[in-house]
């Protein structure tokens, strides 16, 4: 198969350097440019990550002396994928979608609009058939994909078996999310050693409200949110890689412990049986030891790609409680954008 080109915005960043390690042997892409700030474009791609290059390994050897370049449509690729600060993403995803670009984006900037899916490709491939009406609507060639927050990929794809066995009632969710979430060089030393923030920008009202739209249905050309309760309680802890959440939830319809384990280990989805190579062979994986699953221990099962579901047990208040955990910069951000676009390129959307 012919490979696509892709760029990366923001390819000098926490999550862009992750596309990058994740993108070098891709079977379906091929990384044709590289764009950053005019702080970093000019320069080779090695001088523009020097020193703070944080990812395991070193810069791959055909990207090293790549030229990073501004991020202005024009650039030789057929995909873009977004990991550029959300505070100037925007305007820049805009210009790309309009110019025809295919932008598979991390940023929050247009997770929420109407006609933009949010999408994770095991939750809810079939959203991406609002691509027509955005094309339509804003008159662009290309189209904008936007994946979910991190902490929320990690709850809604370990999540997902039971809200389609049983439909979840109500969730409350409380995170340990890791410093790498933060970008680079994120929060300081001094502020986090011994130390736990109680509070991340943003954080708690992504999770309660992208679910909704993640799980709701896309009706006549409308997404209609799911019907369902979420509280989400962030904070930041001195962790590297892979936000550990302790969740309890209620059921819609009630389950046993063996049921809802069963719909856990079992669960399998379309970029399985389409076999993307992004794709982990087990999106969710349960692990039934008493203190599992742990961010160094457990961040890297399927390569990064899985939820890592463990502790579950009955709930005196809720139905059950339990702890999921997934590595933010690999399923949480640059692993989710590559399975997006591979899925698109499945599904003929490229
Ligand atoms: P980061 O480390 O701060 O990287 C930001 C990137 O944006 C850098 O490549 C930077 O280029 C570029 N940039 C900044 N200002 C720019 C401008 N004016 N014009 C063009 N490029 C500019 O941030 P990150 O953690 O990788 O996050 C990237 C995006 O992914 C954010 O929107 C974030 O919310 C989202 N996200 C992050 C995570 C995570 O776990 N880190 C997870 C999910 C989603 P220079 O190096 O040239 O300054």
């Amino acid at each position: 198969m012919k490979k696509t080109k892709v760029a990366v915005l923001g390819a000098t960043g926490m999550v862009g350097q992750r596309f990058l390690a994740l993108l070098e042997n891709n079977p379906y892409f091929e990384v044709s440019a590289l764009c950053a700030s005019e702080r970093s474009a000019g320069k080779e791609y090695r001088e523009a990550v020097s020193g703070r290059w944080a990812v395991e390994g070193e810069i791959p050897e055909k990207f090293a002396e790549m030229p990073v370049e501004k991020c202005e449509p024009g650039i030789d690729a057929e995909i873009v994928f977004g990991a550029l600060d959300s505070s100037i993403a925007e305007p820049i995803e805009q210009a790309f979608a309009k110019e025809g670009y295919a932008v598979s984006s991390n940023t929050r900037c247009h997770r929420m609009c109407e006609d933009i899916p949010l999408v994770i490709p095991e939750v809810n491939a079939g959203h991406l058939e609002i691509i027509e009406e955005q094309k339509k609507n804003r008159k662009w060639g290309g189209f904008i994909v936007t994946n979910p927050n991190c902490s929320t990929i990690a709850m809604v794809l370990g999540l997902h078996p039971l809200q389609k066995a049983f439909g979840l009632e109500k969730i409350s969710v409380t995170t340990m999310q890791a410093l790498s979430g933060a970008g680079y060089p994120g929060v300081s030393s001094l502020d986090i050693l011994d130390n736990v923030i109680p509070h991340i920008g943003g954080e708690e009202g992504k999770m309660e409200s992208e679910p909704l739209k993640i799980w709701g249905e896309l009706k006549g050309g409308k997404f209609e949110n799911a019907d369902m309760k979420i509280s989400a309680h962030c904070n930041r802890v001195n962790v590297k890689d892979g936000h550990l959440e302790t969740i309890s939830l209620s059921l819609k319809k009630k389950a046993s412990l063996d049921e809802v384990k069963k719909a856990l280990k079992e669960f399998r989805a379309e970029p399985q049986e389409l076999n993307l190579p992004s794709a982990p062979k087990q999106p969710v994986i349960l692990m039934e030891e008493e203190n599992r699953p742990q961010p160094r221990l457990d961040r890297m099962l399927e390569k990064g790609m899985a939820s890592v579901v463990g502790r579950i047990r009955e709930d005196k208040i809720f139905d059950y409680k339990m702890l999921i955990l997934g590595h933010n910069t690999i399923r949480g951000a640059a692993g989710c954008a590559i399975l997006n676009a591979e899925l698109l390129k499945a599904k003929k959307y490229i």
